[in-house]
């Protein structure tokens, strides 16, 4: 069962081609918002790992990549221009840029500078605004990671994934553990505001020991913050193949791995750590601020790009999943380009798509929820969380809403029984 609180309400109608009419529906002529967060993805890998869940087209040849990810990176900023440039985002503030992927740090650091420099000539970027680059440890040598920084990106994200080669070929991954330590080290030194590793754990074979090896290691780099995933084997990908074929041990059971995740939450928390969303970990301070914003807020995303999601008036739209389609289009002036929106979210869809994302992390202060959305979320929804109270999932107090040992176990069951709620029945729950 997946849930993907990106795309609440999914976007399930094609978008009008026509300019006006898409700009009509996205109201962006309408009220300038105070503030707002920005994504773009970047559809380009050095290879497709072995269970990859994101990543759709074919990788460009290296003597072709540079070119192209540059005119993609020239489409892409011509787009956030032309958004800004209507009254709904013009002058408003981001306070949150997030270059993902696909591995965004395909992206040089000219490309990275172009796209703030011409979303900023249109909105106000915020001078505390969080600007994350995340990418391949192959891509960050320390001379990559000085221009980085020089162009204003001041959170770095690793995607290390693992310190053990053994790990890291089971994963199909590009990098090796050299290149996880040389990444680690130079992120360390560049002068960022903060970095994060992500790990990823309960891949096919992978021992308790070399998890906490991991882990063990990640710490020593000090990051500000680190990321853990719990490995998934998704369906036609080649990690299938290989457990189908008996080229790979099981992955460690679902008990296990909730035992795996128990011990490195007691880890990162006993060394300063807190738990912002869970298995994602940071310093006091550094708590992530795009996932908290644009989901759990509800604050409206600029989100561009081939496969981005973006959600403004109340709708949820994806771009085209092909680089080339969403190039031409750009080239041609059909700007945003969007191929898909949802329908205008309801008042209580607006509420749950923020609770959703707000339960990813393991509490809910009620007051935060209040403040933002002028209703207390047990007033919002009082049957849904007497149904995860009866089910001893949600601890529910005076100021705030606690996920409980069990809770953080089945938290994916908290999730579909939120999301079944309002949007359907459409997630399997127990
Ligand atoms: S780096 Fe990420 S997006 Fe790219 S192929 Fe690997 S898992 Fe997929």
């Amino acid at each position: 069962m997946d849930i993907n609180y990106y795309r609440l309400p999914a976007p399930a109608e094609p978008a009008p081609r026509d300019a006006t009419a898409l700009s009509d529906i996205l109201a962006l002529d309408g009220p300038r918002q105070d503030a707002f967060t920005a994504f773009t993805f970047v559809p380009f890998c050095h290879k497709r790992c072995a269970s990859c869940a994101y990543y759709k087209g074919p990788a460009p040849s290296p003597a072709q990549r540079g070119m192209l990810i540059q005119r993609y990176a020239r489409c892409v900023a011509a787009n956030f221009a032309w958004m800004g440039s209507h009254r709904r985002f013009k002058g408003a503030t981001c306070c949150a840029f997030y270059f993902g992927g696909g591995t965004a740090s395909l992206l040089a650091p000219g490309d990275v500078g172009f796209i703030l420099e011409e979303a900023s000539s249109q909105f106000s970027l915020d001078p505390t605004a969080e600007i994350t680059l995340e990418g391949n440890p192959l891509d960050y040598h320390p001379t990559y990671l000085a221009d980085i920084v020089a162009t204003g990106v001041n959170r770095l994200s690793i995607g290390v994934q693992s310190f053990s080669d053994g790990t890291l070929a089971m994963a199909g991954t590009t990098h090796r553990a050299k290149d996880s330590h040389n990444a680690a080290s130079a992120a360390s030194r560049a002068g960022f505001r903060s970095f994060n590793i992500d790990l990823m754990y309960g891949l096919p074979g992978q021992e308790l020991s070399q998890w906490q090896s991991d882990v063990a290691t990640a710490v020593e780099y000090d990051p500000q913050s680190i990321s853990t995933f719990k490995y998934k084997i998704h369906p036609g990908s080649l990690a299938e193949w290989q457990l189908i074929e008996g080229r790979a041990r099981p992955q460690p059971a679902g008990a296990d791995l909730f035992n795996w995740y128990r011990w490195t939450r007691d880890l990162l928390l006993s060394r300063g750590y807190q738990e912002g969303r869970k298995g994602a970990f940071h310093r006091p301070g550094f708590r992530q601020r795009y996932n908290r914003l644009t989901y759990a807020a509800g604050y409206e995303l600029i989100g561009l790009g081939a496969g981005a999601y973006g959600f403004v008036n109340g709708r949820v739209w994806v771009g085209p999943e092909s680089a080339d389609a969403y190039m031409e289009r750009a080239e041609r002036g059909e700007f945003p380009v969007v191929d898909n929106v949802s329908p205008k979210a309801t008042r209580p869809q607006v509420l749950m798509r923020s609770l959703v994302g707000a339960f990813m992390a393991p509490e809910l202060d009620r007051g935060w929820f209040k403040d933002r959305f002028s209703v207390d979320p047990v007033d919002a929804f009082p049957e849904v969380f007497a149904d995860l109270e009866f089910r001893h999932w949600v601890n529910v107090s005076p100021d705030r809403l606690q996920v409980t040992e069990l809770g953080l176990f089945q938290q994916e069951q908290i999730l579909a029984v939120l999301h079944n709620s309002v949007f359907g029945r459409t997630m399997e729950s127990v």
